[in-house]
């Protein structure tokens, strides 16, 4: 292997750019050429390719987004695309591929690895919703950044002595919603792997108000449905007045926190090693805090592991 190419794609996530310097610094670190390819598959059919250096990802570890750009790009989608990505990697002398992104851009790699091109994939989306995997790269900033808006949230719910719902991303996920919710102390949290009872929740907050229980927080992940909907109903059935915020993009961006960069350093330096080791259509992750490589087959259909433990503890501890 003399040279790989690295991309972001879909969603961005905090902590892309320390895989895509650890991508960099450990190809070059075994004599490997690395090619940045900018906005994900739309880059690559375009030819928007240029050589990385050890200087081109200084300065990036503490920034969000990505230096890459990401894009989506319907057109790889067709087989045709597809083939015509294959030559651009040939006229660049790309002979190996690292693909930064979530599970549509798992799709795609593993479509390139199809027409024989050798890729990994490395878990980028906020959403930890890639089940192969303990933890996706973006996941622990973002929930931090739901928590910080959720302690702002609980100052003045408290105030007012109001319901206050938030409405977090996480697609299909829970993840982002349990976690932040066990860590900010929210009274009930809202998931999709999760029925709930609109009843229960309502007569819990009458039974709290009338206790001397002034404010509730209520996290409810998007893939549910919405929180001004879900606002309106409880003030109609609990007269409590009820509020909702949808904490939207600004969960995709801030500076990574230590562990997204630790585990994006981890992954994009296992990304390497397992090119050179010539095992390929792979994608990267961590179990139990081990890194490890597998099938990206096997990996896209790994089945959902909502954590039922941790769920049963927030209805403990709230
Ligand atoms: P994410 O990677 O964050 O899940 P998307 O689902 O938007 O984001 O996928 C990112 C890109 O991956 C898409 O814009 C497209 O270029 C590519 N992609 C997604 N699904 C497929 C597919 N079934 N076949 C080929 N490429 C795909």
């Amino acid at each position: 292997m003399k040279c790989i190419g690295v991309l972001t794609s879909g969603g961005d996530a905090p902590g892309m750019n320390p895989a895509v310097r650890a991508v960099v610094r450990t190809a070059l670190s075994k004599g490997i050429k690395v090619m940045g390819i900018n906005r994900g598959y739309s880059g690559l059919i375009n030819g928007d390719i240029e050589e990385l250096t050890r200087t081109s990802v200084s300065d990036i570890i503490h920034k969000g987004g990505t230096i890459l750009k990401t894009a989506r790009c319907q057109e790889f989608k067709q087989e045709e695309v597809r083939k015509k990505a294959v030559n651009i990697l040939k006229v660049f002398g790309i002979d190996g591929l690292v693909v930064i992104g979530g599970d549509g851009s798992f799709q795609g790699a593993k479509l390139l690895s199809d027409l024989g091109v050798a890729t990994v994939g490395l878990p980028g989306t906020i959403d930890n919703d890639l089940a192969y995997t303990d933890y996706t790269i973006g996941f622990y900033t973002a929930v931090n950044t739901v928590l910080d808006a959720l302690n702002k949230i609980r100052d003045t719910s408290s105030s007012h002595e109001r319901v206050s719902i938030i409405e977090v991303m996480g697609r299909h996920c829970g993840d982002i919603a349990l976690y932040a919710g066990i860590a900010g102390g929210a009274e009930q949290i809202i998931v999709p792997e999760k029925d709930y009872k609109l009843d229960e929740i309502c007569k819990s907050i009458i039974e709290g108000k009338n206790s001397g229980k002034t404010h509730n927080i209520i996290i409810l992940a998007e893939g549910v449905g919405g929180a001004n909907e879900l606002a309106k109903e409880i003030e109609d059935i609990t007269g409590v007045v009820s509020r909702a915020t949808i904490l939207g993009h600004i969960q995709r961006g801030g500076s990574p926190v230590t562990f997204d960069r630790i585990l994006g350093a981890r992954l994009g330096a296992h990304a390497i090693d397992t090119l050179i080791e010539g095992r390929t259509a792979r994608v990267v992750g961590i179990k139990n805090n081990k890194v490890f490589d597998m099938d990206i087959n096997e990996a896209l259909q790994a089945k959902s592991d909502f954590d039922e433990d941790l769920y049963e503890l927030a209805k403990i501890l709230r």
